[in-house]
């Protein structure tokens, strides 16, 4: 192959930056566990999904005062994030999930870091080399912060009756970013909720492969309702009485499937999409799960 000088100087430039991100993000993972302050107060689970447009962020408030931001959906400034937690009147998120590398999740990710202060960060073992990956993981840097490897059978709370567990990823290598998804279980007494990223049916049949508690009351939708996710055997082990689809008004995927749709549909599953009522809230007394 013949290449021309800038062509050349453009691989060059490309190598280096893989290199950079591959390097820099292996520097900042740590498995050291750090304390997590906490109050007993309310006693109620509240998980809120976030209406971001076409993209993924879920606030939970856990029965201790604890606080959980999964994802930070997709705009680069991180706004509609930062002030609906703000509104909520979070100042501190205890526990950072960023379920896998593509823009739609962490977009808002380094304006948020920025804003609030941080526990525990977890992330999936992967690289990106996207300037929207580059910048989270700068802005975990500057923070001082380190990594916490998010894989299957990792406990990121466990007590009194209150649990909140990841599932997936199984496995260390995919092809597709989506598999790599960073999937949250969340426990709260009798009730329970399934985080589940962009996950696709690789990532499902590896969790059903594992014989992990899939039941759960109400089930993020993998991957905005694509087909990709949501399988038959999956929908049948987790049997959930809600879904919630996380999903852009006439996105260009076509999200949410109609397949998916359907699927959810023979299931007899009550659906909420984010596209359709904005903003969905589900709380739980440990007992019984409503939506607010
Ligand atoms: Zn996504």
């Amino acid at each position: 192959m013949n290449f021309s000088k800038s062509k050349k100087r453009n691989i060059i430039y490309l190598l280096l930056v893989v290199v950079l991100a591959i390097s820099g993000a292996a520097g900042l993972f740590d498995l050291s566990e750090n304390t997590v302050s906490s109050s007993n107060g309310s006693d109620q689970l509240t998980v809120h999904f976030l209406d971001v447009g076409q993209g993924d962020s879920i606030l939970i408030q856990f029965p201790n005062d604890s606080v959980m931001l999964v994802d930070a959906g997709p705009d680069e400034n991180g706004a509609p994030v930062i002030s609906y937690l703000k509104k909520q009147g979070v100042e501190k998120i205890d526990y950072l999930v960023a379920t896998h590398p593509h823009a739609d999740h962490i977009g808002g990710m380094a304006a948020v870091i920025k804003e609030f202060d941080i526990n525990k960060v977890y992330m999936p073992k992967v690289t990106h080399t996207t300037k929207t990956f580059e910048d989270m993981l700068l802005s975990i840097k500057r923070k001082g912060l380190k990594i916490i490897p998010a894989r299957a059978g990792l406990d990121i709370l466990d007590r009194d009756g209150l649990q909140a567990t990841f599932i997936a990823p199984c496995g260390t290598d995919y092809d597709s970013l989506n598999n790599y998804s960073a999937i949250v279980k969340i426990q709260y007494g009798s009730t329970s909720f399934l985080l589940t990223g962009d996950a696709e049916g690789i990532s499902e049949k590896e969790m059903l492969d594992n014989s992990v508690d899939l039941r759960a009351d109400v089930l993020k939708v993998g991957h905005h309702g694509s087909s990709s996710s949501t399988t038959p055997a999956f929908l049948k082990s987790v049997t959930p009485e809600y879904a919630v689809i996380l999903v852009g008004a006439e996105n260009k995927y076509g999200h949410p499937h109609q397949e998916t749709l359907e699927h959810l549909a023979d299931a007899g599953v009550i659906v909420y999409r984010t596209d359709q009522e904005g903003t969905i809230i589900f709380a739980s007394d440990g007992k019984q799960v409503n939506k607010v």
